[in-house]
């Protein structure tokens, strides 16, 4: 891991050669949230731009999101997977995962002690596990509700009636990563899923109604520059209110866990390029960013991001909640997270945002006042 001192320091040697065409470029994302694809490519390979994009996009965070950062507390109640997906530790095919699966009243409790922590969200987060069907989810959907809760599910693709019976019972949100637009590397990717129906699932999403959430794994085998701009365009074509990028981080015990890891410093500029785009989205910093470099998330919390999800699952089933090696803070408590990362957020001078942090929707009237009042 490194750390976040020689992150800053090796940005900063490189931030001396930014072109003025890089900086006019990052300069119309501020102003317009516009780019093309070919400009999108320009600074997401632009090691030299990652200082300049980053302050933009923060500027933009400050002026759209405000200074709050949404907790959501993570509940990951079952690592069962019917998926085999090639980067993930939870593939069906992969004996040496630790499976477990939390009953209702588990679920239930664990969010209640959320609500004890100050989360005004809960994210219930499994593998592709159809033992909780419709009945199953809906009840406990229901009986989290009467917290007063906001819910985000990110339990995988499944149909649109089920999606809806969730939604009726009262889940807010849903996070379905594409985890990238490019159909024949995500079809490499998931073998035995079909891009079209991923697309689907979010269409579906939208449709119902849901807060939708997506992203892109950064440094899949195979995924070029050009591909992750237009998983930006994609994301900005279909308004995503929430878009969460990682690092992919090799897991041994999968087909691709030989293969080099995603690059942090453009992972990074992909998330201030998000801001820039997409500046009322919710962006997260991502544990994966973390277990890559030391302070990580608040290095990406400085590049535009507004949310963290600490984990609120309780004992060993955080560290068998294997995705990736090397996960942080698998050995520490709900109340140790929530504590450390309330300290680290008012450190770097933002604040816990105390509301259940719903897309913050501009009118288009309040952005053009401001745009006068800067032109
Ligand atoms: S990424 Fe999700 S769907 Fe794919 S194997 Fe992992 S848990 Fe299952």
């Amino acid at each position: 891991m490194q750390s976040a001192k020689r992150i800053e320091q090796e940005a900063r040697a490189k931030a001396g050669n930014v072109s003025d065409e890089e900086l006019a470029l990052i300069r119309k994302a501020e102003e317009t949230h516009r780019l093309s694809e070919a400009e999108l490519t320009q600074l997401l390979g632009s090691d030299a731009a990652e200082e300049a994009l980053a302050a933009a996009a923060d500027r933009v965070r400050h002026r759209y999101v405000g200074d709050g950062v949404h907790l959501r507390g993570l509940i990951e109640f079952s690592s069962i997977c019917r998926q085999n997906c090639m980067y993930c530790g939870l593939r069906r095919d992969n004996k040496k995962a630790e499976r477990y699966r939390l009953d209702a009243d588990t679920i239930v409790e664990l969010a209640r002690k959320a609500k004890g922590y100050g989360y005004p969200t809960v994210v219930l987060q499994s593998g592709e596990d159809l033992f909780f069907d419709t009945d199953r989810l809906c009840a406990v959907i229901r009986r989290i509700k009467a917290f007063d809760l906001a819910i985000t599910l990110s339990i995988g693709e499944r149909s649109r009636e089920e999606y809806a019976a969730f939604r009726e019972a009262g889940a807010d949100r849903y996070l379905l990563r594409i985890e990238t637009t490019d159909e024949p590397l995500y079809e490499r990717m998931d073998p035995g899923m079909s891009w079209s129906n991923r697309d689907r699932c979010l269409r579906d999403l939208r449709e119902l109604g849901y807060e939708v959430g997506t992203g892109t794994l950064v440094g899949l085998p195979g995924q070029t520059i050009p591909m992750i701009a237009r998983d930006i365009l994609y994301y900005q074509k279909m308004d995503a209110d929430m878009i969460g990028v990682g690092p992919f981080i090799p897991n041994p015990d999968t087909p691709i866990g030989g293969e080099p890891g995603g690059d942090f410093h453009l992972t990074r500029r992909l998330v201030s390029l998000l801001r820039l785009l997409l500046p009322e989205a919710n962006i997260p910093a991502t544990t994966a960013m973390e277990t890559m470099v030391a302070m990580g998330r608040e290095i990406v919390l400085s590049s535009g991001a507004n949310v963290v999800m600490p984990n609120v699952t309780e004992g060993d089933y955080r560290r068998k909640y294997a995705l990736y090696p090397g996960k942080i803070c698998v050995a520490d408590t709900p109340a140790d997270c929530r504590h450390c990362m309330g300290g680290r957020i008012a450190a770097m001078g933002r604040f816990v945002a105390e509301d259940k942090g719903f897309r913050h929707h501009r009118g288009a009237a309040e952005r053009n006042i401001e745009e006068g009042a800067r032109a």
